[in-house]
C-alpha cells in the first residue's frame, strides 16, 4: 500500500513489477505453501526470483539486480510479504553492505551471485549473550600473520545452515569488525533451528572454531563495525517495515473477503458497525505506517540522514501489522483458527519482525533519545 513512494522510473514501473510478482506467486503457490509449512528454504523458487532481479532491488542491473533505490526496495519487500514469496531481506542487506563498504574484489566475488540468488548470504551478528547490545559481542578475531582467526558462537542466524557466505561481527583490539566468512572453511559449524515465523528462512546456531580468514575478508575496515552495522540497519528497517505492512495488508484483505460473504443470522459480518470500525482502524494504521515508511524512503533516496524516520517507520509498522493480523480474527472468527488458513502464520511472521532487525523497544529507545536530545520537537524531523 505505497502512497507516496517515488520510483525512479515512475509509477508504471511498480504496476508492471507488481503484476509479474503476482503471476510468479500464483505459479509457485503450492511449493511456497509447502516450504512455509515445512520450515524449509525453497532454493529453486528463490533462484528463480534472483533470475528476475527481485533478490537485488538496489543492486545495479549489470550485477543482476533491478538498479533501484530505497523506494524500489520497499516496494519489492512489501509485495513479497503480501504475496507469500521468499523474503529476500537478508540477501538485500548483504548487497547493501557490499555496495556501501565492499572492496572491488569482494563485490566481484559476491555481489552478483547474491543478487541472482546463486550465493546464499547470512548475517552472524547476534550471540546467545548479545543481541540487542552490540557491546556485549564476545566472538573474537585475532591477527595471525597476514590474516585473522575467528572464534565464537552466533545464534538466530537466518539461512545460517544454507548460506555460502556469512557476515560475522567480531571484537578485535581495534573495535567491532565485520568479516565475510565462507561457510565451507574449516571450523565453521551450523545447526538449524526452527522459528515460528519467516519459516522459509530457517534460523541456525553458528560456531566459529579458530576459523582462519585472509585480510581481504574484512568488510569496511578494521574497527569500523559500528558504522557498517548502523549504515545497513538504518535502511533495512524500511525493508522490515515494508514486509510488516505487506503481512498486515494480506491479513486484512483476506479477512474482509471472508467476512463480506459470511452470514451471521440475517446479517453479513461486515454489516455490523463494530466490525466496520475495527476494519477502518486497522486500515488507518496500515495507511499511516505506509506514509511514514514512504517518507523515510524518500529521505534515504535523497541522501539525507534517515535514521529517525526509518526507526519511526519500523515502530509504527510493527504496531499496525500486529493490529491488522490480530484484528483479522474479529472478522473471521473460528475460520482463522485452523492451519489451512494464513491468519495464525501471519501473526507469527509479524512477531519475528517485532524482534528481528532491531526490536520495537530498541526503535522506541532511539526515537526517545532523539526527542530528549533535541531542543524542540519541531526541530526533530
Ligand atoms: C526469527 C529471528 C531471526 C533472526 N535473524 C537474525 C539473523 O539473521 N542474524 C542475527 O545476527 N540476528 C538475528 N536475529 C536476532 C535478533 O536481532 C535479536 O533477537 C534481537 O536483536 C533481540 O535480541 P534478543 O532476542 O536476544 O533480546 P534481548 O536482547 O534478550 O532482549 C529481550 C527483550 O528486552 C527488550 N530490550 C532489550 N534491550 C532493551 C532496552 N534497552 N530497553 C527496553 N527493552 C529492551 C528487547 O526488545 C526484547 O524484547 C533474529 C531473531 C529472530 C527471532
Amino acid at each position: 500500500m505505497y502512497v507516496t513512494l517515488r520510483f525512479r522510473e515512475g509509477p508504471g514501473w511498480a504496476e508492471e513489477l507488481g503484476e509479474s510478482l503476482r503471476e510468479f506467486a500464483d505459479e509457485h503457490r503450492a511449493e511456497l505453501e509447502k516450504a512455509d509449512a515445512e520450515g524449509r528454504f525453497p532454493r529453486e523458487v528463490y533462484q528463480a526470483m534472483g533470475d528476475r532481479g527481485w533478490v537485488g532491488p538496489t543492486t545495479p542491473t549489470a550485477a543482476g539486480g533491478l538498479g533501484g533505490g530505497i523506494a524500489e526496495y520497499c516496494f519489492v519487500c512489501e509485495e513479497v510479504a503480501r504475496l507469500g514469496l521468499v523474503s529476500p531481506q537478508i540477501a538485500i542487506q548483504g548487497q547493501q553492505w557490499l555496495l556501501a563498504f565492499g572492496t572491488a574484489e569482494q563485490r566481484a566475488r559476491y555481489l552478483g551471485g547474491i543478487a541472482r540468488g546463486r550465493i546464499v548470504f547470512s548475517e552472524s551478528i547476534s550471540e546467545p549473550g548479545a543481541a540487542s547490545s552490540l557491546k556485549a559481542i564476545r566472538t573474537t578475531a585475532r591477527r595471525d600473520g597476514t590474516g585473522w582467526v575467528l572464534s565464537g558462537r552466533k545464534t538466530h542466524v537466518n539461512l545460517g545452515h544454507q548460506s555460502d557466505v556469512t557476515l560475522v561481527y567480531a571484537a578485535t583490539e581495534e573495535g567491532l569488525t565485520a568479516f565475510l566468512v565462507d561457510t565451507d572453511l574449516p571450523g565453521v559449524g551450523s545447526v538449524q533451528t526452527t522459528p515460528i515465523g519467516l519459516r522459509m528462512l530457517p534460523t541456525a546456531d553458528m560456531t566459529f572454531d579458530e576459523v582462519r580468514v585472509p585480510a581481504t575478508a574484512v568488510l569496511g575496515g578494521v574497527g569500523a563495525g559500528l558504522e557498517t552495522f548502523l549504515t545497513t540497519f538504518n535502511i533495512s528497517r524500511l525493508g522490515n517495515a515494508s514486509e510488516l505492512i505487506g503481512y498486515g495488508r494480506r491479513a486484512l484483505a483476506e479477512a474482509t473477503g471472508y467476512a463480506r460473504g459470511r452470514d451471521v443470522g440475517e446479517h453479513k459480518v461486515t454489516d455490523f458497525q463494530g466490525i466496520q470500525w475495527t476494519l477502518a482502524d486497522a486500515y488507518a494504521e496500515l495507511y499511516t505506517s505506509s506514509l511514514a515508511r514512504d517518507h523515510a524512503a524518500t529521505l534515504a533516496d535523497s541522501g539525507e540522514d534517515p535514521a529517525l524516520a526509518t526507526s519511526l517507520a519500523k515502530m509504527v509498522a510493527v504496531h499496525a501489522a500486529e493490529r491488522a493480523t490480530s484484528d483479522a480474527f474479529a472478522l473471521v472468527g473460528s475460520h482463522g483458527c485452523y492451519t489451512d488458513t494464513d491468519f495464525g502464520q501471519l501473526m507469527q511472521d509479524v512477531k519475528v519482525y517485532r524482534i528481528g532487525g532491531g526490536s520495537v523497544e530498541v526503535m522506541r529507545n532511539y526515537v526517545a533519545r532523539r526527542i530528549l536530545r533535541s531542543d524542540s520537537l519541531e526541530g526533530l524531523a
